[in-house]
């Protein structure tokens, strides 16, 4: 609970960004509190202990700045998944709805091994679209998701039970 209020204390929210009628959640204040940012990061590699994950992924851009060091104190290898045309070698597809329009992200393939259980690392789960087409591009790639694991959940945009039949099952943990 006290780590709980910690986080919470460092999240800011900005109103009518990135467009009107909109509250932005933003993590740069706990990123700059280095004591709010390990906190965050060990809890998020208990996370990853708890439910067995092999690898993390972690989802452009803001996964990647909790991800990477998740990894590290969890002793597990991260892979980044990137908006389409960022990745140089081999890679696999999602494309995936968006308020308007589509977005596409995409894996390298080689990263996934069959004996894999992933755990998608991200902020923010929002409508929940950006990681269920994470979770299809670990199956594609023949591995097993472990479970997502979030900072903040925003419940009121029904992220949750969109993402439930992606899941199968597998945990999603929202600080
Ligand atoms: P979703 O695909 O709708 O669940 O949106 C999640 C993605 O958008 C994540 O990668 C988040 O980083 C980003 N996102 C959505 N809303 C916020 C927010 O309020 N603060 C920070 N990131 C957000």
């Amino acid at each position: 609970a006290a780590r709980q209020e910690l986080l919470l204390s460092r999240i800011r929210d900005v109103h009518d960004y990135p467009q009107r009628g909109v509250v932005f959640k933003d993590i740069t204040p706990l990123l700059a509190d280095p004591s709010a940012f390990a906190e965050l990061t060990d809890a998020l590699a208990e996370l990853c202990a708890r439910h067995g994950a092999t690898k993390i992924v972690g989802l452009e851009a803001r996964g990647f700045i909790l991800g990477a060091p998740v990894a590290v104190r969890a002793g597990l290898g991260f892979i980044p998944v990137r908006k389409a045309g960022k990745l140089p070698g081999a890679t696999l597809s999602q494309a995936y709805e968006l308020e308007y329009g589509t977005a596409e992200i995409e894996i390298h393939a080689e990263d996934l091994a069959p004996d894999d259980r992933v755990m998608v690392v991200d902020d923010v789960l929002a409508t929940g679209g950006t990681a269920g087409a994470a979770i299809e591009l670990i199956r594609r790639g023949g591995a097993q998701v472990a479970g997502v694991a979030v900072l903040m959940e925003l419940g009121f945009l029904g992220g949750r039970a969109r993402l439930e039949p992606a899941l199968r099952g597998a945990p999603l943990e929202a600080l």
